[in-house]
């Protein structure tokens, strides 16, 4: 029998799986994407927490594939002058059907409006929460965040989702800027992990 560790991520995405295969390279010998394991299924985030989500979508993979090991992350941009928007509705802020574009497009529209009236305010963070099922049902979590600010232009040709538009401080440059080990140094996603991994560890 064989002793290889595998997880299953349970997201589409495949940056996001990019991302999280680097950071969990120590930990597991292969982290298999849906499509790996033949799975096609959309899945409906209807937590109102990044950590509720993150387990629902480990949670529906899991009860898919007895026996495998799941992770999943839920992400998402909030800015605090926004009320916390996008926040768990990061991926469908501008509709149902919609595509990194356009999520970008009404978040500067948003935040032109308020500034007619209310001094700029483009503090920002990413969050991402991450979840580990195993197949007994036990699981771990980690959360982590990376602050930033949002310009008012694209900065920048790699990364997905908002990273043309979030000035990462610790960078000074914006995640589409950033190399992937330089985006893997300090992102949320890689902080969420880190937890995960410590508890993994305790
Ligand atoms: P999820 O797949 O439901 O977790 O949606 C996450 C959404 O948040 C993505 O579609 C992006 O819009 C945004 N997001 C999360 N992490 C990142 C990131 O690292 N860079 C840019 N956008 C991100």
């Amino acid at each position: 029998m064989s002793n290889e560790r595998i997880c299953v991520l349970a997201s589409h995405n495949a940056h996001k799986l990019a991302e999280i295969r680097a950071i969990l390279a120590d930990e597991f010998d292969k982290v298999l994407s849906l499509k790996d394991v033949g799975v096609e299924v959309d899945i409906d985030e209807t937590g109102t927490t990044f950590e509720q989500n993150a387990y629902i979508k480990a949670k529906a993979i899991a009860d898919l594939l007895p026996g495998y090991a799941v992770v999943a992350d839920d992400s998402g941009l909030c800015v605090p002058c926004l009320n916390g928007e996008p926040g768990v509705y990061s991926a469908r802020y501008a509709g149902e059907v919609c595509d990194d574009h356009a999520n970008n497009r009404l978040l500067l529209h948003n935040l032109h409006e308020r500034e007619k009236t209310l001094p700029r305010d483009r503090t920002a963070y990413f969050v991402s929460a991450v979840v580990l099922l195993f197949p007994d049902g036990r699981y771990l979590s980690g959360e982590g965040r990376v602050d930033g600010t949002i310009l008012d232009e694209y900065r920048g040709n790699g990364g997905f989702g908002y990273d043309p538009l979030f000035l990462c401080t610790e960078l000074n440059k914006t995640f589409a800027e950033a190399t992937a080990d330089e985006k893997n140094s300090v992102s949320h996603r890689a902080r969420a992990l880190a937890e995960l991994k410590r508890k993994l560890h305790a």
